[in-house]
């Protein structure tokens, strides 16, 4: 098993319940660590920054990108995203698996940057679903509900780049589902080349 943590991308579309299926894996499992991403958008009701997100001016997001403090960033619907690189590289040293809950241009970008990231997309049931579910959480105003859809239709263009699609229709079978599938990647051959010379050393000490 490798012993650096891996670095795990979740999207879908806004409204596919990513959120909640983060907050029960962190909750259910202890080898997690959540990215907590800056973002220039405003603070929705009940929001906490250093929580939720780092809420931050534009001047201050330029400031990071020029510094190369950020590991990804996009533009989604108006406001800029971004994941602080210092604290994905720190909890994948010490072996966390770091979750980077990001749309998809980010995600795109992490896996050219670093190809062994696992890109695990997350959808609805249906359309009809998603739609209810953006209109019954109350917090979004029609247009910002009407630009969300449409981004959904942009993003489903590119839900087959991602390495695998879970629907979240039952909450905890897709929790469970989901860290099945982060875990196997500790499994994978090519981050276990420590592992490999090491027996390939001791079988040829025997001949
Ligand atoms: P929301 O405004 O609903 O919190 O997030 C809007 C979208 O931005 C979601 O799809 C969310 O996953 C994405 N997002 C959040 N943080 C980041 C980030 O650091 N980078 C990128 N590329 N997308 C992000």
């Amino acid at each position: 098993m490798s012993e650096q943590g891996v670095m795990v991308v979740i999207s879908g579309f806004s409204g596919s319940g990513k959120g909640t299926l983060m907050k029960a894996l962190l909750e259910r499992y202890p080898n997690y660590a959540l990215s907590v991403s800056c973002t220039t958008r405003a603070p929705r009701p009940g929001e906490v920054n250093g929580r939720d997100y780092y809420f931050v001016s534009e001047e201050e997001f330029c400031r990071m990108i020029r510094d190369g403090e950020l590991v990804e960033y996009a533009c989604y619907c108006g406001r800029y995203y971004g994941t602080p690189r210092a604290y994905v590289e720190q909890r994948m040293a010490e072996g966390k698996d770091v979750l980077l809950e990001i749309e998809i241009q980010g995600a795109l970008q992490i896996k050219e940057k670093f190809p062994e990231t696992v890109l695990i997309f997350v959808m609805p049931p249906s359309a009809a679903e998603l739609k209810n579910r953006l209109c019954g959480r109350g917090t979004e105003t029609e247009d910002v509900i009407n630009a969300r859809l449409h981004r959904a239709v942009e993003e489903a263009q590119d839900m087959d780049r991602y390495d695998y699609l879970l629907v979240n229709d039952d909450l905890e079978s897709c929790v469970s589902l989901l860290h099945q599938v982060i875990q196997s990647q500790h499994f994978k051959a090519a981050s276990q080349k420590e592992r490999i010379d090491t027996i390939r050393q001791e079988l040829k000490s025997f001949t």
